[in-house]
C-alpha cells in the first residue's frame, strides 16, 4: 500500500489482525528470542517442538522525519515459555527522549516499561485501553490472555528502535503465571 504522507490518507483497518489488505508484517519466531525468557529448558524444548510465532507487527512506513508519525499494529500471540507469558522483545527508542501511545484493539495484556535509572511500571492493556509510554522508557507488550493481543501504536517518525540494550540486559521484571494469574516477578537474569 502506498500512503500519501504529504497530503494525508485514510485507511481501512482490521481490528483483529492488524492492518488490512496487502500489508506485510515483520514476524518474530520464538527461536529469534534466544536468552530473553527466564526458563532456558522450556525455551529450548518449545523451539524444538514447534518454534511458534510469538509476535508480529505491521508498520505503515512513515518518513524518517521528526514531524511525521510512525504507526502500525502489533500482534502478540497467546502462549507461555515455562510460566512466562509470550511477549515482544521490547526496545528503547534510538532517540531516547520520545514517547509512544499504544491503544488496545483486542486481547488482554500488560505493557512493561522501565528506564535506565531503575524506575519501572506495568500497565494493563486490552480492548479500549490506552497506554502512554513516557519518553526514556523501554517497553514490551505481554499477552496474558488466551487470544491474540492486538494493539495500535504511534510515535515520532524518526525515533527508531534500539533493541540491543534489552537483548543484553533484559527487563528488571518478568510477567509470569502464578496460581493461574499474571504476576510480576524479579528477573533473575537481569544484570
Ligand atoms: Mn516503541
Amino acid at each position: 500500500m502506498d500512503f500519501d504522507w504529504q497530503k494525508g490518507f485514510s485507511l481501512n483497518f482490521d481490528l483483529n489482525t492488524g492492518l488490512s489488505n496487502n500489508a506485510k508484517s515483520t514476524t518474530r519466531m520464538l527461536s529469534q528470542m534466544s536468552g530473553m525468557y527466564n526458563d532456558n529448558v522450556a525455551f529450548e524444548n518449545l523451539v524444538k517442538e514447534s518454534n511458534p510465532l510469538v509476535y508480529e507487527f505491521y508498520e505503515l512506513g512513515a518518513p524518517n522525519h521528526e514531524g511525521d508519525l510512525a504507526a502500525g499494529t502489533s500482534i502478540c500471540y497467546p502462549g507461555k515459555v515455562g510460566q512466562e507469558y509470550f511477549m515482544t522483545k521490547g526496545h528503547f527508542h534510538t532517540i531516547l527522549d520520545t514517547a509512544e501511545i499504544y491503544y488496545g484493539l483486542s486481547g488482554t495484556g500488560m505493557m512493561l516499561i522501565e528506564n535506565s535509572s531503575g524506575d519501572w511500571g506495568a500497565f494493563p492493556i486490552s480492548s479500549g485501553e490506552m497506554v502512554y509510554v513516557p519518553k526514556g522508557y523501554a517497553h514490551r507488550s505481554i499477552n496474558v490472555g488466551n487470544v491474540p493481543l492486538v494493539t495500535f501504536f504511534t510515535f515520532r517518525g524518526d525515533a527508531g528502535h534500539n533493541y540491543g540494550a534489552i537483548e543484553e540486559k533484559g527487563f528488571r521484571k518478568l510477567v509470569v503465571e502464578q496460581d493461574g494469574k499474571p504476576t510480576i516477578a524479579d528477573n533473575p537474569k537481569w544484570h
